[in-house]
């Protein structure tokens, strides 16, 4: 945030007119200790590459096989949105449209939602309805569950491996990579960052 703007303390809503922050360091609520402000090196930019790494990784895990099977000498192969489809063939389309949402969809809005605003950022252009677009961003975070799905792989991987040999594909490790790379881009956006940028003349 810029210095000389007043905000109120997160935690404790004591208000204060901000000093300059450098790079690295961090300005602190003086009644209760809450960061206030954090200001990140070069994190829009940052953003902005782990973004375009994301859909790279995102368009490589469905494009890939996931995972590999062997049992008793036959081998075979499914990709992600195989294993989508065949939810959806054995009567739980419930299941299947939401593991959808929260591993191709969402992730995929979310990352797109990014591009599109931090990009003309960038460039020192605003993105047509930016304002809206960056809300619903924080709509769609939520629906983001990569995690919970790598989790449910890793341990029907283990029940499996007893009567199966599993070999994980590129996709697997893409997914694996995304869902840091996500983690890592929504941890280097600050927000007020983007507000302020937003609200710079042009
Ligand atoms: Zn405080």
């Amino acid at each position: 945030m810029t210095a000389g703007h007043i905000m109120a303390c997160h935690d404790c809503d004591l208000l204060h007119r901000l000093p300059a922050v450098a790079d690295g360091m961090r300005a602190t609520c003086c009644r209760c200790g809450a960061a206030l402000a954090r200001p990140k090196r070069n994190g829009l930019e940052r953003a902005l590459a782990l973004a375009v790494t994301g859909l790279v990784l995102l368009a490589l895990a469905n494009s890939f096989p996931f995972l590999g099977f062997k049992i008793q000498g036959q081998a075979r192969e499914t990709l992600l949105l195989t294993g989508i489809r065949q939810l959806y063939t054995q009567e739980m389309q419930g299941v299947a449209v939401l593991v959808f949402i929260t591993t191709v969809l969402a992730p995929l809005a979310q990352l797109l939602v990014l591009v599109y605003i931090l990009l003309p950022l960038k460039l020192n252009r605003r993105a047509p309805g930016m304002f809206q677009v960056f809300r619903w961003l924080r709509t769609i975070e939520p629906w983001s569950m990569m995690e919970v799905f790598m989790l449910g792989i890793l341990v029907s991987v283990v029940k499996l491996a007893k009567m199966a040999q599993i070999i994980p594909g590129i996709a697997a490790f893409c997914f694996m990579a995304l869902i840091f790379v996500l983690a890592a881009c929504m941890a280097s956006l600050d927000p007020h960052v983007v507000w302020e940028r937003w609200e710079e003349p042009q």
